[in-house]
């Protein structure tokens, strides 16, 4: 899961695969949209559901909305990087974008759960950054599923009862992010995300820069 691209400083890197996990509601997806819209370099892994599209969600952007079938075959090839059951639906990334945008110097976005972040982490684990975000408390939570208005009273029951179980999992993540307020959640996730970029073993290109610096600095 190697791959090599420019940097933005002229410098070559490594992309890295930027997880966001959350129980559904926390802004996950809220901080999603955010960076792909703000943050040069950054392209969404679309992942494929079998689960019903709901009002406003569009096929191909927010998920390929696949049948039962479809996704088992998806499975069968080996297409999916990772797929989890979750809420009684399969949820799977698609491996050929991913690696098509890695090995172009972009980092890939993931807006997956625990389960997809374990196996993103077995596969790649120096590849991957993960962060968890946290809503500051469970009437909050409650609030933001029942404002969305996507789903039925019954979903929203079903989705506090998991956000407990999701939350478990919250010691596995590199970062973890409470969004109390979103303008200062997507502050601290694009710092991450800077600071990452940044680190030294994934900038493949800095000991030739540092050798050329060298030269230089000796004439
Ligand atoms: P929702 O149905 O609310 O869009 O998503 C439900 C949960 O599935 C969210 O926690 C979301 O992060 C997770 N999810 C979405 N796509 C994937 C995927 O490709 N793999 C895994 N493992 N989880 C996913």
């Amino acid at each position: 899961m190697t791959a090599h691209g420019q940097g933005f400083d002229g410098v070559e890197r490594r992309g890295l695969m930027f997880v966001l996990s959350s129980p559904s509601g926390a802004g996950k997806t809220t901080l999603s949209r955010l960076l792909i819209d703000h943050v040069e370099g950054l392209s969404l892994s679309v992942s494929a559901t079998t689960r019903p599209m709901r009002p406003g969600e569009v096929d191909g952007r927010d998920y390929a909305f696949v049948d039962e079938a479809t996704f088992a075959a998806m499975v069968q090839r080996d297409d999916l990087l990772e797929w989890a059951f979750v809420f009684d639906n399969r949820y799977g990334t698609p491996r050929a974008p991913v690696d098509a945008a890695l090995s172009s110097g972009r980092d890939v976005l993931f807006d997956i759960d625990w389960q997809g972040t374990q196996q993103l982490r077995e596969k790649a684990r120096d590849d991957v950054v993960s962060v968890f975000i946290l809503p500051p408390s469970a009437a909050d939570l409650e609030r933001r599923l029942h404002t969305r208005a996507q789903d039925s009273d019954d979903i929203i029951r079903e989705r506090m009862a998991r956000a407990a179980h999701e939350v478990s999992h919250w010691a596995e993540y590199d970062y973890i992010v409470i969004n109390r307020n979103i303008d200062e959640a997507f502050a601290e996730v694009q710092s991450i995300l800077k600071a990452e970029r940044l680190k030294r073993e994934r900038r493949t290109g800095l000991t030739d820069f540092v050798r050329e610096l060298q030269r230089q600095l000796e004439t």
